[in-house]
């Protein structure tokens, strides 16, 4: 009666997380897929939690409210700017408790006496994946959060040592699953595969971090899954896959978006300093503006298309973004956001910026579909974005960024740019789109400035 309970409580689980992946993609019903998501995992933890197989409560108790108290500050304190980061920490713990658990496991066969089994290859594949996702995770953090260099680190040899390490660690691997053992061996394959994790992560530059992470995101999953057979536990199985799978499509639609295959975004080394890249940017002339003029020039327009990219998230500038619709808006002037698939340092987000500052979600309009309209557009007003508008994409075939599509905001009958500097995005490449004859460059925090242009818009309001 108990185990049947159990599988109940197992299936609905799964159940809640398969929708909830449904639901979380699509932005007006995300929200849904979050809470599903968590009533979910209450069912599968409330489900374990009723195993005979669980003796201690009191431990079960104290590592609750372990995690609660790393959990919960995490949550609150990290900002949205910060999504990845938290991304990276979170995965880094959920790997090694997998990690763990395999070394828990592995021990136990061992003092039995267990020879070869599928569940000990099951566990050595698994604690292979978890600690090279937990060291690969937490050094994805510190890259992201500017604590080591965020450029790729590279050295002569590089790919022999990774190689001679990956290796070394899968020997390790295969001797568990022979002979379940602890002593030398495994804490020699624990080091290798942690310290493969860091290699394997140390030649990515920071801003492709996020893709990393996605493909991190499918091992820890992958582990999961292997864990879950090595446990006979379905829910884990399940879970395991979803998770795998989905951190894999995220990451190959990343790539697509950037244009870049995998083994580019692993060992491409993307992110060196390119010689000359910005520098020459300052000699060249350019027309800036105030905000003064920026609030004339959108008043009368009659259609303006706003391009948000990283520097809106870095500036915090979504609310502001959000009274600069409101105002212009009131004005009767049509205004749309233009979203790339990449724009920002995550999947989704520029969407859950807008979001949060409650634009309205019709008025998000995906790459494609505002392409065609732009060049019917009065202003295209971009909003710290800088790579996905920048037009050597499109007619460069030698610039580091060339296929990635881009928000053709240079169509556009007039262009206005808000970022501080002619200082490069995150590919470190100039943008022509800064030249332009019909290009503004309104110089300032984009915060401050959009923030600047409301007020401007609203005196003119009272004016009138
Ligand atoms: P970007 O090319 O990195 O450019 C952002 C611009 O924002 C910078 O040029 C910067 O110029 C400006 N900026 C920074 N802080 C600002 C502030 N406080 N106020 C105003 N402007 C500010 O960003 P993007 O156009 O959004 O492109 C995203 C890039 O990240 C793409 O190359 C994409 O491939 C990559 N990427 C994205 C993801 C993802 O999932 N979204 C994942 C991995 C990589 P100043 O310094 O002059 O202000």
């Amino acid at each position: 009666m108990d185990r049947a309970l159990v599988e109940a409580a197992y299936i609905a689980a799964a159940v809640c997380f398969i929708l909830s992946l449904m639901w979380m993609s699509h932005p007006a019903t995300s929200r849904r897929g979050v809470f599903v998501g968590e009533a979910g995992m209450l069912l599968a933890i409330v489900g374990t939690l009723m195993l005979k197989e669980v003796v201690d409560y009191p431990m079960i108790l104290a590592a609750l409210l372990l995690g609660s108290a790393i959990g919960v500050p995490l949550a609150y304190l990290m900002p949205m700017t910060a999504i990845p980061q938290r991304t990276a920490l979170s995965h880094s713990l959920g790997a090694l408790a997998v990690a763990l658990i395999g070394v828990v496991e592995t021990v136990g066969m061992a003092a039995r006496g267990e020879g070869p089994s599928f569940a000990s290859a099951a566990l050595a594949f698994e604690m292979l994946l978890g600690f090279l996702t937990c060291t690969a995770s937490i050094f994805a953090f510190l890259k992201l959060q500017e604590l080591v260099t965020t450029r790729p680190m590279l050295f002569r040899g590089q790919q022999i040592v990774n190689l001679a390490v990956f290796l070394g660690a899968v020997a390790g691997a295969v001797m568990l699953a022979m002979h379940p053992q602890g002593g030398a061996v495994l804490v020699a394959f624990i080091a290798l595969a942690s310290i493969f994790g860091v290699l394997l992560v140390a030649p990515i530059g920071g801003a492709d971090m996020p893709t990393v992470i996605a493909l991190l995101n499918a091992y820890a999953g992958l582990a999961a899954s292997a864990m879950g057979f090595a446990l006979g536990n379905k829910l884990l199985i399940i879970t395991g896959a979803l998770d795998g799978a989905s951190g894999f499509i995220l990451a190959v639609i990343m790539c697509k978006a950037m244009n870049r295959s995998f083994a580019n975004v692993m060992f491409g080394g993307f992110g060196q300093v390119v010689a000359g890249a910005g520098g020459t940017a300052e000699v060249r002339t350019v027309h800036s503006a105030g905000q003064e003029d920026a609030a004339l020039m959108l008043e009368n327009a009659n259609s303006v298309v706003i391009v948000p990219g990283y520097g809106m998230a870095v500036a915090q500038a979504q609310h502001k973004v959000s009274e600069l619709y409101q105002a212009l808006s009131n004005k009767g002037i049509d205004v749309r956001f233009a979203i790339h698939p990449v724009a920002g340092r995550m999947p989704g987000h520029m969407n859950v910026l807008l979001a949060e500052a409650n634009v309205p979600y019709e008025r998000l309009v995906e790459m494609d579909e505002i392409n065609g309209d732009l060049p019917v557009t009065d202003v295209a007003l971009v909003i710290g974005a800088n790579d996905v508008v920048n037009p050597a994409a499109r007619d460069d075939p030698k610039s580091a960024i060339a296929g990635m599509p881009i928000i053709e905001a240079d169509k556009a009958r007039s262009v206005m740019v808000i970022k501080r500097s002619m200082n490069a995005g995150f590919a470190g490449i100039e943008n022509e789109l800064y030249f332009l004859d019909k290009t503004r460059m309104l110089f300032g925090d984009a915060k401050d400035f959009v923030g600047g242009v409301v007020k401007q818009l609203s005196a003119a309001g009272r004016a009138h």
